[in-house]
């Protein structure tokens, strides 16, 4: 995680987790256990990664603040990147920060016994000694026991972030005993926002932008991986080929699945927002909720190919598929099924 060179004034979004953070330094009021909650993407390492650095810089530690619009209401503070502290933490070797590295599938007894060897030691440099785990909701019952009475009844020095997908995994004694962060999904304005400087075409940021929902790594994901970008024109391929009735486009459409099949569910999320666009074309005004905005005017002039009905039906059959095969239903037999029904 990259924290060199980051301004907290910049970062994008998360403004109440932000707030919250200023206003937990300036009353001094810090406890001892928190969980970062979000689903994979939406920047828990990266928050959880800033806010230490920020408890361990030297600049940040006469919590001096500042207030950048003049509006009385987001203050600021900002890590000086130049002390011992932050080129330590930087360069991933700053004493009183923990990082939990897992040693398998799970997060065991053992990994947190090695935590715990840490925990009694006063911190070195720093006023926090600060103990991070990452993919929290990967630990054993046994291990959340073991790290329990840490939690309970900790050093005054020690600090926990955990980082989780699932808070619900939490023994109910954990799920009590720690503060639950909760990050907010990004608004479409900042996600293009932090899209655009990074670059890339407008046009294909709009639908990235939509089709992220609020997903901010997903978004950046979808940019940089050309694969996806490739994928997703072959699936617009095969969705004309489709309303055109093309001869032969059953077994190419099959034999691209089946190339493919490790990225089935994104190639049907694809398929359906599509689907969904077309849909949306044979009403009139509809063409501002489109998510393929930059495929309008192709699909606009396929339009009248087909019926609302039609395409309700492919809708529904394509549901109907992502549901097969997320009960284990065979990936042939269902793949196979939902061709033949789009070709009905
Ligand atoms: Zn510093």
């Amino acid at each position: 995680v990259k924290t060199l060179g980051v301004k907290f004034a910049d970062i994008v979004g998360q403004e109440r987790l932000k707030h919250w953070f200023i206003n937990v330094l300036k009353s001094q009021s810090l406890g001892h256990a928190y969980a970062f909650c979000a689903e994979e993407g939406m920047g828990k390492s990266f928050l959880s990664h800033v806010f230490s650095k920020m408890l361990l810089c030297e600049a940040c530690q006469n919590l001096e603040m500042y207030d950048r619009d003049d509006s009385k209401e987001t203050l600021f503070m900002e890590v000086c990147d130049v002390c011992q502290h932050c080129k330590t933490f930087d360069g991933e070797a700053h004493p009183d920060f923990y990082r939990l590295k897992r040693e398998k599938a799970s997060i065991g007894v053992d990994d947190v016994r090695r935590l715990k060897e840490h925990i009694h030691i006063k911190p070195m440099y720093a006023k926090h000694k600060i103990f991070l785990i990452p993919e929290s909701e990967l630990m054993t019952p046994q291990a959340q026991n073991a790290l329990l009475k840490t939690i309970e009844d900790p050093p005054p020095h020690v600090l926990f972030f955990l980082l989780t997908t699932q808070f619900q995994t939490y023994l109910p004694t954990i799920q009590s005993r720690v503060v639950k962060l909760d990050l907010e999904k990004y608004s479409p304005n900042e996600i293009s926002a932090f899209l655009k400087s990074r670059d890339g075409k407008l046009l294909q940021m709009e639908w990235i932008t939509k089709i992220s929902d609020g997903n901010l790594g997903m978004a950046l994901k979808m940019v940089e991986d050309a694969h996806f970008l490739e994928m997703r024109e072959a699936v617009f391929a095969h969705v004309v080929a489709l309303f055109e009735k093309k001869e032969g486009e059953d077994m190419a459409l099959f034999s691209y699945l089946d190339k493919n099949k490790e990225w089935i569910g994104t190639i049907l999320n694809m398929f359906a927002l599509f689907f969904r666009d077309l849909l949306a074309l044979q009403y009139d005004n509809w063409e501002n909720i489109l998510i393929n905005v930059d495929k309008k005017d192709i699909m606009i002039s396929r339009k009248k190919m087909v019926s609302p009905n039609q395409l309700l039906h492919w809708l529904d059959q394509t549901e109907k598929v992502k549901l097969g095969l997320s009960m284990n239903v065979g990936f042939g037999l269902s793949v196979e099924y939902w061709i033949i029904s789009l070709f009905r």
